[in-house]
This record gives structure tokens, C-alpha cells and sequence, in this order.
């Protein structure tokens, strides 16, 4: 998930990395009362999820309120390579002595961090790594080592950012990493990190724009995010539930589908629909979710969350394979999330894998009406269409077995 700059220099600023005043405004009106606030000269600036916004004409240095006014109305209503404009920063003036570029990124080939940074900032990094490699100082961080204090003075050192204070440039290396962990991000980029004057006519380190991109597998760790929902994306389940990192798509069954791993959840959603046919009910799944490897409980219950937030949802089939979560760990989240949500929804589990027995242990231990498990996935599918087909047709329909 990529961040407007309004919200990742949130992120930025809750790690303690200087940035310049500024507010978000959703249209004119709010953009004119936030510029009363900013003062003048101020910078408006497009928000869109895209680079090179300056090169695009939607970031406008402005010096008096009628060039305010204009350039918010020319801002506004642009599109920048697809992407809309939704709404406008409006931002102090700084007065630019240097612009650098520093970004932490993931290193997916040897899984490990990547720490880019170039004293030529504000020019895209990726043209300049091809036409002069030698400029951007490269500097990877492996998962077990921290990047300290000393780690950063050097890269500072390295990457010469002349004029600066280098103890200010590592701190700010320090805190982009903090941000960068703390937030499970997969990109943060500062671009320009600018070396500003001040009126006193003394310098410091200010970043003037920040790309931040988030791990969307790790959204269950960060309340799904929600801070920093895209106001522009209509307001459906799916949304909700992607935006929450999820990999959540909505179809017109009955039968809520959880499982890990595409290949599981596709199986599941077969098993439904076989189930459906072999009781002559037009009983099939309700959506289709993949929580993933980790299988957490947090991912448990947001996913019931998200499931059971569908009208149509009658019953509920949870298959699950443990790898490194345990099935044990994945029946507490369950069993946590039944009680938090208040779900009454019939559900059956079926688990195979890491504790796969005990787990099944657990749900029955707990003695919840609704919880049932099963010791196979066609079972499981089974007794999950005919909870839906009961609930469709109360009097006719048999009710299921248990397992
Ligand atoms: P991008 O083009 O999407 O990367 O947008 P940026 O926020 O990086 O802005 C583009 C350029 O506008 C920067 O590289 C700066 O040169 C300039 N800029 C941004 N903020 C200020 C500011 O406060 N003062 C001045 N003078 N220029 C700014
Ligand atoms: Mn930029």
C-alpha cells in the first residue's frame, strides 16, 4: 500500500525526522484557510500517488494569495499519468541550500535492506543510478544487524552531504530506519532531503517529500491501516478488506471462505460449490480470502471481520493448513475474534498441518454453539453448506452433522 506524501510525512514526523509545516486540504476552501495558517511564501502541492509531480506542474512555489488561489485551482483537477490529484498539501516555503535522496528499500533478491542515498536529490534516483552509477551510495542492512548510530555516520560520510551537519544527515538515516521497522514498511524515501536555511541564516536537514510504501502482508499488525484508507476508493467490502492488506475478493455465494494460501482457498471455494451441487442447493462461496503464510490471530480476526461484515454470509468455512503458526495459535484467534466480533454465524474448521489436532482440541474445548469443526476439507465444505442451506430455508432443510 503507497502513502500520499500528506500521510507518510506523518509517519516521518512520528519518527522525529524534521519536516516543514504543513496541512492537507481536500479542496479550494480548505486549501485558502490552510494557507491563513501556513503564511506565505508557501509551496502547494498536488497529492498523488506518483513521482515527479514538480516535473508534471503540481508542485507550486507561491508568493502571494492570488498565485495561491490559481495555482490551487489549476492543482486541483489534475491527473498525473492516470493518477488524480486528491486534494493539495500546502506547505511552508523553504529556502533550498542542497537537495539529497535517501531511501530504504527492501532487498528482495538477498532478503535483506537496501539503504540508497545521493547527494544529487531531487532529480529521479533511477535515471541517475544508470547514467552515474557512481554518484548513489549503496549500503545494505542484513535482518540481524541493527543499522546503529555508527552504521549511519558512515553511510553520512559516504554519501558526502556536503554543506550539511553529518551527525543530523545519520540521525535522520537512524530515524528513517526506525520509521521504516516500526511501520513494517517496504519503501521509505525522502526525496529531497533538503539542507534548508533558516532565517537565522543557519542550516538544517528538512524533508521536503516522502515516498512511503507499506508491507501489506503486515496490515494485520497496524489495524489494518486504517489511518490511511484512500478516501478516493469507493467504500465496498473489497476495498475495505484490501486496503487492510488482505487478499479478499467478493463473489455471490452464501459460504464465507477463509483459508492460507490461494491454492487452499481456490480448493475451499471448489469443495463449496461441490457441496452445493450434491444437495441440489444453489449454495456456494460468499468471497474468497487468503490470509497468507503467517496465519496470526490478528489476521484471524480481521479476517472474520471482513467476512462477516457481507449480508449474504450464513456460514462460515475456515481451512487452514499450520506451517509456522501453529493450528493451536490460528483456534485462539479464532476463538478470540468469535467473542470480540460477537459472531453467531455458524463456522466450521477444518485444520491440517502444525498442530493441526490440538488446535481442532481447542475449538471443541471451548464449547461455542456456533464453532464446529471437521476432520476433512469436503466435510468441512459439507457442513458449511448445509448451515447456509438451513438458514435459507429454517423449516425444510436438514440440519448438519457434526463431525
Ligand atoms: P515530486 O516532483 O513529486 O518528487 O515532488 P517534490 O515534493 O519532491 O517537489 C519537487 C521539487 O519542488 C523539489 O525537488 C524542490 O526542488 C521543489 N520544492 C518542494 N518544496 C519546496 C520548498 O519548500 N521550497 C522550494 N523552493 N522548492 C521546493
Ligand atoms: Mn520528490
Amino acid at each position: 500500500m503507497d502513502l500520499y506524501e500528506y500521510q507518510a510525512r506523518e509517519l516521518l514526523q512520528e519518527a522525529g525526522i524534521p519536516t516543514p509545516d504543513a496541512i492537507y486540504a481536500a479542496d479550494k476552501q480548505q486549501a485558502m484557510q490552510a494557507l491563513e495558517h501556513i503564511g506565505l511564501p508557501a509551496v502547494i502541492k498536488g497529492q498523488a500517488k506518483i513521482g515527479h509531480r514538480g516535473q508534471a506542474g503540481a508542485v507550486k512555489v507561491v508568493k502571494t494569495r492570488e498565485e495561491a488561489s490559481a495555482a490551487i485551482d489549476h492543482i486541483l483537477p489534475m491527473s498525473i499519468d492516470g493518477h488524480a490529484v486528491n486534494g493539495v498539501l500546502v506547505a511552508e516555503a523553504m529556502n533550498i541550500r542542497d537537495e539529497y535522496y535517501v531511501s530504504i528499500s527492501v532487498d528482495r533478491t538477498n532478503r535483506s535492506f537496501c539503504v540508497l542515498a545521493t547527494s544529487a536529490g531531487g532529480t529521479e534516483v533511477e535515471t541517475l543510478a544508470h547514467d552515474h552509477p557512481e554518484a548513489v551510495k549503496r549500503m545494505q542492512i542484513t535482518m540481524l544487524e541493527n543499522f546503529d548510530h555508527a552504521a549511519a555516520v558512515r553511510m553520512a560520510e559516504a554519501i558526502a552531504f556536503e554543506g550539511a551537519d553529518i551527525e543530523q544527515a545519520a540521525t535522520i538515516l537512524e530515524q528513517m530506519w526506525q520509521c521504516f521497522v516500526t511501520n513494517d514498511a517496504t519503501l521509505v524515501e525522502i526525496n529531497p532531503l533538503a539542507n534548508v536555511e533558516l532565517p537565522d541564516g543557519s542550516t538544517q536537514l528538512y524533508a521536503l517529500d516522502a515516498k512511503i510504501s507499506l508491507g501489506g502482508n503486515a496490515a494485520f499488525r497496524h489495524d489494518g491501516w486504517k489511518r490511511f484508507e484512500d478516501p478516493v476508493v469507493s467504500d465496498t467490502l473489497e476495498a475495505r478488506a484490501q486496503a487492510a492488506g488482505m487478499h479478499y475478493v467478493q463473489l455471490d455465494g452464501q459460504v464465507g471462505v477463509i483459508g492460507n494460501g490461494a491454492g487452499l482457498v481456490m480448493s475451499s471455494l471448489d469443495a463449496v460449490a461441490f457441496a452445493g451441487d450434491a444437495i441440489g442447493q444453489p449454495i456456494t462461496a460468499a468471497n474468497f480470502l487468503d490470509i497468507g503464510g503467517g496465519a496470526s490471530a490478528e489476521a484471524m480476526s480481521r479476517s472474520l471481520k471482513a467476512v462477516t461484515a457481507n449480508p449474504s454470509v450464513k456460514s462460515i468455512f475456515i481451512n487452514v493448513y499450520g506451517g509456522i503458526t501453529s493450528c493451536e495459535i490460528v483456534a485462539e484467534g479464532i476463538l478470540q475474534a468469535v467473542d470480540e466480533l460477537g459472531i453467531t454465524v455458524p463456522m466450521v474448521v477444518r485444520f491440517d498441518g502444525n498442530a493441526a489436532a490440538e488446535g481442532l482440541a481447542t475449538l471443541e474445548a471451548a464449547h461455542k454453539t456456533n464453532v464446529h469443526v471437521a476432520a476433512t476439507m469436503d466435510e468441512a465444505a459439507r457442513q458449511a453448506v448445509a448451515f447456509a442451506a438451513q438458514a435459507a430455508t429454517p423449516a425444510s432443510a436438514p440440519a448438519p452433522t457434526q463431525a
